[in-house]
């Protein structure tokens, strides 16, 4: 859970993330929530080369060492524990539905006077909708708003009954080129848009969200066919590009994922000024 949200929605959010995606997108700047599985991150830059990690791990295992075996860790956590340097930490932890509504009840000051509310992001929210339904319902006994940011690719028939109890949502749209969008996420986008289109006949207020990468979607002909689709099909929703960028890089040095990166370009101010120009022309406006 994230503090202090100001760019997740209205006013001040608490953000929740949820772990597990269908997508595997090339520039995902969050991989260690690709899966459910608990994960013990190393930052070495933090590392002061102690050792008391490895003294105080019952498994005998070092969590700094090159050949850490994350198949024979518990994820205990005494290692973190122990470590002074804050240079381990552990991701992708069970929570129930009460220890998250405790956190909303002492954050509902600030969604008060802020206009906020909670965020659900991820990984992909959508699945995990049995347990998404119960946070959403706490919210809802707790008079605070929901959004949530959803790549899209999810099974419609276990979420659809969640939907009008939301109140905004941020959708990702990547390639409108079903290969495309398949070379590089993992798989096409026929199901994703196909939910963008269920959840705007809901009549939910929706968010079009761009990753825009040079190497992957700012080309004109995509852009045109993302404002038409919106135009054509997600009439009143409006579009928020999101430069791409490489500050997810350190994450997966962190979670000894380094293979995974990908690197790309990050559009200039006037690449995104003409990329918002083209929707424009679409008479789609700008998320506020
Ligand atoms: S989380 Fe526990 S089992 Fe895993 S390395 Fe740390 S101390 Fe050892
Ligand atoms: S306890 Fe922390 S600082 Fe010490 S070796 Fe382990 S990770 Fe590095």
């Amino acid at each position: 859970m994230q503090d202090y949200s100001i760019h997740d929605g209205d006013g001040v959010r608490t953000t929740i993330f949820l772990a597990g995606c269908g997508l595997r997108c090339r520039w995902c700047a969050n991989p260690e929530s690709w899966t459910q599985q608990r994960k013990l991150a190393f930052h070495a830059h933090k590392c002061a080369a102690c050792h008391r990690c490895a003294q105080a791990c019952r498994e005998g295992l070092d969590p700094a060492a090159k050949d850490f075996d994350p198949a024979r860790c518990t994820f205990c956590g005494d290692c973190v524990a122990a470590c002074p340097e804050q240079a381990l930490q552990l991701a992708c932890l069970e929570s129930g539905v009460e220890a998250v509504a405790a956190k909303l009840r002492r954050d509902e000051i600030f969604f008060r006077h802020s206009g906020g509310g909670v965020t659900f992001s991820g990984g992909e929210p959508f699945v995990q909708p049995a347990f998404l339904g119960q946070v959403i319902d706490a919210c809802e006994r707790l008079g605070v708003s929901v959004w949530v940011e959803t790549c899209g690719f999810f099974a419609w028939d276990a979420c659809k009954d969640l939907m009008p109890k939301i109140d905004h949502v941020f959708f990702d749209i990547k390639h409108m080129d079903a290969e495309t969008h398949r070379r590089f996420t993992g798989q096409g986008n026929a199901a994703i848009l196909e939910n963008a289109c269920r959840i705007h006949d809901l009549k939910i207020p929706m968010t079009v969200r761009i990753p825009l990468i040079v190497e992957v979607n700012l080309d004109e002909d995509n852009l045109r066919a993302t404002a038409a689709f919106m135009r054509a099909r997600l009439e009143g929703s409006t579009i928020e590009l999101l430069p791409y960028h490489e500050l997810g890089k350190a994450k997966y040095l962190s979670f000894r994922m380094a293979e995974d990166f990908h690197s790309f370009s990050t559009p200039s101010a006037e690449q995104m000024e003409w990329a918002y120009g083209i929707f424009a022309e679409y008479r789609i406006a700008r998320h506020r």
